[in-house]
């Protein structure tokens, strides 16, 4: 393997450029109209231009991104996460073209591809899944019987679902019809498929996943657990890792069920098995990601291990470096900044760049694909970067997210940080006492709360207003920028309490 086209965009595709030029391998970047001056594209060796804006047009044109590989002369593809990373046709189309796939089989990818299809290959391979049926549901009657023998609350959910898509909660019989024909239409619209089944609905679980690295020689091994309980809308904001749930026999545990269930499908290259984990401590197999994940780092920091290099070291056929499962040294957070606005219903947040300026110092990581003038748009997910930190214990790691989110600046476009500041000042997360629901449910709590750093802002800005307008009083001078309408008066200081809520308009 000597160039590898990476087909993605970001900060993935930056952190694969830095893994193949550790490895003495060239990448080759691809990028749409808007990501012409992206980091990603500077920082690879070699770079093409591939369409529009829209991913349909340009990132997701499987075909097209493999002739470009031939054509720069690339032996491999490197998919990232999202995009193509998860398309049994893509993963066949490049082997098929002779081009060395980064990622699991096809036919793993295929075996794993329905939920369905996946909770009947766990429960082969004797990974414990969540009560429910891995056929789809025929109509209401029948869900009606099931939940019954189930016992409610149940869950609905879409055969080829992801994203939360075609999910619906059930409490009691007299719901079951309408929830089954409105997931249904949902499945329809967003897969192409109105495949439904049904499951038990586990009661304030977390969802914490096992990351799995397998080889081409049969050796498969797992690399402990991450937490992911920091969920809203079904999307992972913060991620951990080891999780406070989870001793080593838990551990060994679920690491023997997600190895398991990966070799029942053939899996090669790294994978992540997602459980969720009950009050008692038994948990259950939703799925598995046949790719990289987005969280991969915080595995990274506690294991040593460089995951993104292994997927390129097993894919050229290197075997695993050790067979036995290592014990989690220290702890890892992980905090996605996203361009939302978290004061604002996160709602999207768009333009330039104006200002970055990176946290840096002992045991921080920053994984990102912006910089100082990025445009930051529609047409791709609103994840900008990952801030990530390596310390000793949780205590630690939490003090240090604090000060790293501290450090951190990103003008001209609302990002996720201040939710991030309130998350780790709040007491409930750093008693680790969360489950999948705890988000949504503490979420207009730790929005109105005042982050402490929020504090002392207000503090210092209202001390400068003071001395401002005590100086302007015994000067006898109006205040700065003052027009003389009446009293409106005006400074700078005054705008920015104005901004910052500390005083009214
Ligand atoms: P998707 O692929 O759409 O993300 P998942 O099966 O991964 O669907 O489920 C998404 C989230 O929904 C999980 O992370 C968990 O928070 C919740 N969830 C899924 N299945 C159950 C269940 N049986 N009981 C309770 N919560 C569930």
């Amino acid at each position: 393997m000597r160039k590898v086209l990476i087909a993605n965009r970001g900060e993935i595709a930056l952190r694969i450029v830095r893994a193949c030029r550790e490895l003495g391998i060239r990448s080759v970047a691809v990028y749409s109209d808007p990501d012409a001056q992206a980091p990603h594209v500077r920082a690879a060796d070699e770079a093409v231009h591939i369409g529009p804006a829209p991913a349909t047009e340009s990132y997701l044109r499987g075909d097209h991104l493999i002739e470009v590989a031939k054509r720069v002369g690339a032996d491999a593809i490197h998919p990232g996460y999202g995009f193509l990373s998860e398309r049994e046709w893509f993963a066949k189309a490049v082997a098929d073209a002779g081009l060395i796939w980064i990622g699991p089989p096809a036919s793993a990818i295929a075996a794993m591809g329905s939920k369905t299809a996946a909770r009947t290959l766990a429960i082969k391979a004797g990974t414990p899944v969540v009560p429910g049926t891995t056929q789809a549901l025929k109509d209401a009657a029948e869900a009606e019987r099931l939940a019954t023998e189930f016992g409610f609350p149940v869950l609905l959910k879409a055969a080829a679902g992801g994203g939360g898509k075609g999910m619906r909660v059930v409490h009691e019989v007299g719901e079951i019809a309408n929830a089954l024909a409105s997931a249904q239409r949902e499945a329809k619209n967003a897969f192409g498929d109105d495949a439904v089944y049904i499951e038990k609905y586990i009661d304030g679980p977390r969802h914490v996943e096992i990351q799995v690295l397998a080889d081409s020689h049969g050796n498969c091994i797992a690399l402990g657990e991450r937490e992911c309980s920091i969920q809203r809308r079904h999307q992972k904001m913060v991620e951990e890792a080891p999780s406070v749930a989870v001793n080593p026999a838990l551990r060994k545990k679920m690491g023997d069920a997600a190895v398991a269930a990966a070799k029942a499908a053939g899996y090669v290259n790294a994978g992540t098995c997602e459980f969720l984990l009950d009050k008692n401590g038994s948990f259950y197999f939703l799925e598995m990601n046949t790719r990289i994940q987005v969280e991969h780092p915080v595995t990274e920091l506690v294991m040593g291990i460089d995951l993104v290099q292994w997927q390129l070291r097993i894919a050229r056929g290197e075997r695993l470096p050790f067979l036995e499962s290592p014990e989690p040294k220290g702890w890892a957070i992980e905090c996605r900044i996203t361009s939302e606005d978290p004061a604002n219903g996160f709602l999207p947040s768009t333009g330039r760049i104006t200002h970055l300026q990176l946290p840096a110092g002992p045991g921080v990581r920053w994984d990102g694909g912006i910089e100082a003038g990025s445009v930051v748009g529609l047409s791709y997910d609103p994840m900008l970067a990952k801030l990530i930190v390596y310390a000793p214990t949780r205590e630690a790691a939490i003090e240090r997210m604090e000060r790293a989110l501290q450090e951190l600046v990103i003008g001209g476009v609302e990002t996720s940080r201040e939710f991030h500041l309130r998350v780790m000042a709040d007491a409930e997360y750093r008693a680790g006492d969360v489950t999948i629901q705890w988000l949504e449910q503490r979420l207009p709590e730790i929005l109105s709360r005042k982050a402490p750093e929020e504090t002392l802002r207000a503090a210092v800005i209202a001390a400068a207003l003071i001395a401002d307008m005590d100086r302007r009083a015994r000067s006898g001078a109006s205040p700065a920028g003052a027009r003389n309408d009446g009293g409106a008066a005006r400074s700078a200081w005054s705008d920015l309490a104005r901004r910052e809520g500390l005083r009214d308009s």
